[in-house]
């Protein structure tokens, strides 16, 4: 294997997306948003493994401290899979845990949008607070106007499913999950975000069970309960002086986690919302918006929450869960390095979608040296790199080289105006097949032969 000379893509490589098409070319144009990338809809993954993802570093858990060493080499085997076949995506990074002053309150509305939101966020304006919203996919549709002013206000947006329905959520996993990702897509389609965040309907005390823990810190997901309640929802029309006192003799500490509510009925809390703001200012807390990187409050799984009678089986997670936390996983720089030819992708540039790596063709060839030209009759794009010539055919999802007569079918696709190849596929076909992956913190770093 000859090393040649190291050309090493600056790290700031958003330039490369600058490679602006034209509508004949589709190649040659970037994803509308490379930095926030439009995930298309997950499909099954044949023989994939569930990984634990990687753990809130603040997250009070036991059982992800003791097992982080086992997940990471989990999470390396899995990227070699990866890389190497159909298989499972890597686990997700680990967050960036901020430096959080003390005495901060997290306001948290539960149940909306509904016609008290509005209120609600003139209220949050004035006092030039922020909050997290934490609202049902149900009322969002019925309401979308309001979950864009959440989101362009400033304000965090979490999932607390679709209709709020104990009796379907709390029956088995599967149930809670499909209106969790039901809720997901509404909210995705209005606000261009998948919701990271998780609020249970009720909390999870007394309703999760282990598996709803796992499986859903598995996907990626933040679960979080609260740790002062307005007692707003205590009963029907709860009145204001008493959601005031409720929510300001709070002994949570310096994080305050308040559990509010803004759906229908709750005009009380919303009369009551301007002094709980003022109280907090008063006494020095900053408010701030709740993300996937803030330590979860959450409450512990009680004795008496049995196991659900049906558990979700391991096919059902290989396919659900273990590619659901690539979703929310664009955390880690990947570097390449073919044969002494070196590239860098930022995260968001590349993708793992059905158990691949994938990258945009012409961007990762050029950075590697090569080139790449598309012929618009037959809708083929033509790769030259590291000596090797071949074509690449999105229609039909084929590779061939003209010269070696190797051919395969793809998964190379137009996505956005874009060409977007299995990382693969562009190793093999250039003569230098995947070698090894090393996992670092905050990069993968992929070696070819
Ligand atoms: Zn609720």
């Amino acid at each position: 294997m000859k090393k040649a000379m190291l050309f090493l893509v600056c790290a700031v490589c958003g330039i490369m997306w600058l490679l602006m098409l034209k509508p004949d070319e589709p190649y040659l144009s970037p994803p509308v948003n490379p930095a926030k990338p439009d995930h298309p809809t997950f499909h099954s993954i044949e023989d994939a493994k569930p990984v634990m993802p990687f753990t809130m570093k603040k997250a009070a858990d036991s059982e992800a401290a003791n097992t982080a060493v086992s997940m990471q080499a989990e999470a390396v085997k899995l990227l070699h899979s990866l890389l190497s076949s159909s298989s499972a995506p890597q686990a997700p990074a680990v967050p960036q845990v901020p430096e959080t002053p003390a005495k901060t309150v997290y306001l948290t509305f539960d149940d909306g949008p509904s016609g008290l939101t509005g209120e609600v966020l003139d209220i949050l304006k004035e006092n030039n607070v922020p909050a997290t919203f934490f609202i049902l996919g149900k009322q969002a549709e019925q309401r979308p106007e309001l979950v864009s002013r959440i989101a362009e206000e400033g304000h965090a947006i979490g999932n607390h499913t679709y209709d709020h329905d104990y009796s379907q959520l709390y029956r088995k996993f599967t149930l809670f999950w499909d209106q969790i990702k039901q809720t997901e897509e509404i909210i995705r389609s209005i606000t261009g975000e998948r919701p990271q965040l998780l609020r249970a309907p009720g909390g999870t005390a007394g309703k999760f069970d282990e598996t709803y823990f796992k499986l859903l810190k598995q996907a990626g997901y933040r679960v979080f309960d609260w740790n002062a309640d307005s007692g707003d929802s205590k009963r029907i029309g709860v009145p204001a002086d008493e959601i005031v006192r409720q929510s300001t003799m709070q002994t949570a500490g310096d994080e305050i986690n308040l559990l509010l509510h803004d759906g229908a009925g709750h005009e009380e809390t919303v009369k009551a919302l301007p002094r709980i703001i003022e109280h907090y200012k008063e006494a020095g807390y900053r408010f701030a918006v709740l993300t996937p990187e803030t330590a979860p409050v959450q409450f512990k799984v009680q004795s008496k929450v049995k196991p659900k009678e049906s558990q979700p089986g391991s096919r059902w997670v290989a396919e659900h869960i273990v590619p659901n936390g690539q979703l929310f996983d664009q955390g880690k720089v990947l570097t390449l390095d073919m044969a002494g030819l070196a590239a860098e992708f930022q995260p968001g540039e590349y993708r793992i979608e059905n158990g691949r790596l994938m990258v945009p063709l012409r961007s990762a060839v050029e950075r590697l040296g090569g080139r790449v030209s598309w012929d618009a009759p037959s809708r083929t794009a033509r790769v030259s790199l590291s000596g090797a010539s071949w074509s690449a055919d999105p229609g039909l999802g084929m590779l061939w080289s003209p010269h070696t007569s190797m051919k395969q079918p793809s998964e190379v696709m137009i996505w956005g105006n874009a060409v977007w190849i299995p990382l693969r596929d562009i190793l093999h076909f250039s003569g230098h097949p995947l070698n090894h992956v090393v996992m670092k913190e905050h990069a993968y770093q992929i070696e070819t032969l």
